[in-house]
């Protein structure tokens, strides 16, 4: 089959698109020819290396896949060849406490499709039965592609980490991500105000479409000038944060009393101060939070085949091109996702 492999970290150029053998399954798994792809940044920190994690190399990436069922195990019983599919992007043991719990990115074993197992940036891939999903209503390969991780995660960190209630202020940082388009749709949808930031006025008039209330050009206005002004100097009930030091200040001074900062990235670096007398006195909460559990994946879709959010897809591009989708993501020219076509 063709994929795009690197045979070492490093820049775009490493990205290679050639032969490579096609997997094979167990008798658990199924065999998906990959009709999109969807790019996250999580692909952009693996090409480059991440230190602690030593990838098998060489590696595909591509952990947000729509397609068609090409063969199955001999234990799967579920799906049958020729459906139409997508994948949840988090693997887990399927037996232990936290899987157990629905808790499965907590699963001591747990890994994203693409991360340590080869992923979507290819004509086929492989995935346990458990993450096979067939597409809902009538999502396109492109939509389906569009929705597992970033929806995972954006629905992790505002109910089961935020615990979001109805009528809260929730501050999306970053709009233009998939993470944010996300988030402020999901809000949004169970009754929450939102306040979204972004780097280009293209980008804030595409998050009111979305249904963002109000909007920040975060090189231009103070994020939390801007939010103390919008609830009258009270702060917001929940922050959706993933770009980590640069927004750190911006973001903890906007934070209501009681308010829960929730976290899942660090694209502009990990290192950050923490007022402890402000965390305390103010009761705020400071939240990690990661990928999501199937469960989760599964009401999100429930939330998508009803009509209260949809997938936002920027631009699509042939799998030989992958290079070239990874830059525009690299250079922040998008809003939503980016997708690549075997
Ligand atoms: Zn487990």
């Amino acid at each position: 089959m063709h994929a795009v492999r690197f045979h070492e970290h490093g820049d775009l150029e490493v990205l290679q698109y050639e032969e490579a053998p096609q997997p094979k399954i167990e008798a658990n798994e199924v065999l998906v020819k990959v009709k999109a792809c969807a790019l996250n940044h999580l692909d952009l920190w693996l090409r480059r290396g991440v230190s602690d994690w030593k990838l098998p190399l060489p590696h595909i990436v591509g952990s947000d896949v729509s397609g068609e069922v090409a063969a199955v195990g001999a234990s799967v019983r579920r799906v049958k060849a020729g459906e139409r599919v997508l994948l949840c992007p988090g693997i887990s043991c399927g037996q232990c406490e936290m899987c157990f719990k629905g808790l499965d990115s907590a699963c001591r074993s747990y890994t994203v499709l693409g991360v340590f197992v080869d992923g979507g940036y290819a004509e086929y891939v492989k995935a346990p039965e458990v993450n096979v999903i067939p597409i809902p209503g009538g999502l396109s390969f492109d939509e389906a592609a569009a929705v597992p991780l970033v929806f995972l995660t954006a629905w992790h960190m505002l109910f089961t980490r935020a615990q979001l209630k109805p009528g809260e202020d929730v501050l999306v940082i970053g709009a233009g991500s998939g993470v944010g388009s996300a988030a402020i749709q999901i809000a949004k949808a169970v009754g929450a105000r939102v306040i979204a930031t972004a780097g280009a006025d293209w980008k804030l008039e595409k998050a009111k479409a979305l249904g963002a209330d109000e909007a920040i050009n975060h090189t231009r206005q103070s994020i939390s000038g801007e939010v103390k002004c919008w609830t009258s100097k009270r702060g917001v009930d929940v922050i959706v944060e993933h770009v980590g030091a640069a927004v750190w200040e911006e973001c903890s001074n906007s934070l209501a009393t009681y308010g829960r900062l929730v976290t899942c990235g660090v694209t502009s670096g990990g290192e950050v101060k923490l007022n402890l007398q402000g965390l305390f006195g103010r009761q705020r909460s400071i939240l990690g939070s990661f990928m999501g559990g199937k469960a989760e994946l599964l009401e999100a879709l429930e939330f998508i085949t009803r009509g209260k959010v949809r997938a936002v897809i920027d631009s699509v591009f042939p799998l030989q091109e992958a290079a070239a989708a990874q830059r525009k993501m690299e250079s922040r020219e998008f809003f939503g996702k980016i997708l690549l076509h075997p």
